[in-house]
């Protein structure tokens, strides 16, 4: 059975893991020395042939993301960190931040000298008060010890606490005083970011990885995972089990195995769906329970890997009223830009909450999937087609528990046993 392999969250049970002596006593900062003394380029193809891949969701190759800005452009180039976590049961940056904030900094300056920027920005969620505080005390400890500001400056800038502010090129409106709202892609960030200069937006554990790939070496980065998912990853694990939190381990552990070591399901209960990716992944059941959670194994088994937030419902859960609140997240946080999603998902509600209330039809159900159709692909940025995969993909496999709200007139779950959870974290 696969185990657990903590490298990020190595020292996370030390009282003081988030101080600059705590950092330092583990080696901290030695890998940003490394990689200073290091020409840039090979800095670059060192990330890449470590194989990792950017953690935020998409899983683009991080050293290839790197690649891309142009270099001897005689222009600024900028690094910034996307730490805007704010989707329903996505909770893996935060934590880190909380218990080891150094490791990003000192990521900051390995990626910074690498594209060679000479400035990067931290854009967090407004509403993590407390994990502003502790990021702003290590930047400021990390200047009194002169890792910043000897070529690299680090911004830390609070948004106003908007989910589309996570989608990058909204992430950059937003940092540049605007509306958060996507941006026409191309020109892409890499040639126009931030100012419209050469920008890199990477994820925080994206950016924490790479301190340990450069000490220990790509090979040993790539020794762990699979095929193509290497290195290890923060697989959020929340809802109804015994021991919820972040549980470290190389890419592609199953859910089954997360389980047995993690203290499984919550007792007396059995697993009803959970989500391999936070809410905007389409959800699984009980016979995902083996399924490789690395970008390949999931996507092969029809969902996405995304922010690796599994969240677990068992048979108690409702899964029309877990979609309908679901659903209720994504028409809030809809951006307005584009019809299909503004429009769709105000829709999408309207029709579950029928349905959920028990005065929906058949038809109903057909329409939702219709609208879904025309979200899906038709949307702007990714958040319109993230607000169908839940509704699709629970009608897909609990279609009975839809037709019996209809039939029953209104929910089938006794009001008191029946809980409804949608995910911690947001
Ligand atoms: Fe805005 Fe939704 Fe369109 Fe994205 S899909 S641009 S969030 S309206």
């Amino acid at each position: 059975m696969t185990k657990l392999a903590p490298v990020l969250s190595a020292h996370w049970d030390e009282k003081d893991s988030f101080t600059i002596e705590a950092y330092t006593r583990h080696g901290g900062y030695k890998a940003s020395q490394k990689a200073l003394a290091m020409d840039p380029d090979a800095v670059i193809q060192l990330v890449k042939d470590s194989g990792l891949r950017g953690r935020g969701g998409a899983g683009f190759p991080t050293g290839m993301k790197w690649g891309f800005i142009p270099q001897g452009d005689n222009k600024d180039h900028y690094l910034v960190v996307n730490a805007d976590e704010s989707e329903p049961g996505t909770c893996k940056d935060m934590p880190l931040l909380m218990a080891n904030p150094h490791v990003l900094v000192e990521g900051c300056i390995i990626a910074c000298h690498a594209i060679r920027a000479k400035h990067a920005f931290i854009y967090i969620r407004g509403e993590v008060t407390h994990v502003v505080r502790r990021l702003n005390q290590a930047i400021e400890d990390a200047y009194k010890a002169g890792h910043l500001g000897n070529g690299v400056d680090l911004v830390l800038h609070v948004g106003a606490g908007a989910y589309i502010c996570g989608e990058e090129t909204a992430l950059l409106d937003s940092l540049e005083g605007f509306r958060g709202q996507p941006r026409l892609r191309p020109p892409f960030p890499a040639i126009a970011g931030l100012y419209a200069r050469p920008t890199v937006v990477n994820n925080v554990e994206s950016i924490s990885a790479v301190p340990a790939i450069i000490n220990n070496g790509p090979e040993w980065y790539q020794s762990m995972g699979t095929e193509k998912s290497k290195g290890t990853t923060l697989y959020s694990l929340s809802g109804h089990v015994n021991n919820p939190g972040q549980f470290e381990a190389p890419l592609g552990i199953t859910l089954r195995e997360i389980l047995e070591l993690s203290g499984g399901i919550r007792t007396g209960h059995t697993l009803k769906f959970w989500t391999p990716g936070g809410s905007s992944t389409p959800i699984f059941t009980q016979d995902h329970l083996d399924t490789p959670l690395d970008y390949e194994g999931v996507s092969a088994a029809g969902s996405m890997l995304g922010t690796k937030a599994l969240q677990i419902f068992d048979e108690t859960t409702c899964v029309v009223r877990a979609v309908l609140r679901w659903t209720e997240f994504y028409k809030h946080e809809s951006c307005g830009k584009c019809t299909p999603c503004r429009e769709g998902t105000w829709w999408l509600v309207q029709i579950l909450r029928d349905l959920e209330a028990g005065k929906g039809t058949e038809a109903d159900l057909a329409k939702l999937l219709d609208l879904c159709d025309n979200i899906l692909g038709r949307s702007f940025c990714a958040l319109g087609d993230g607000a169908t995969s839940p509704i699709t993909s629970s009608i897909k496999y609990f279609r009975d528990e839809y037709i019996s709200h209809i039939t029953h007139g209104g929910c089938p779950f006794d009001p008191v046993a029946s809980t409804l959870f949608v995910g911690a974290g947001a």
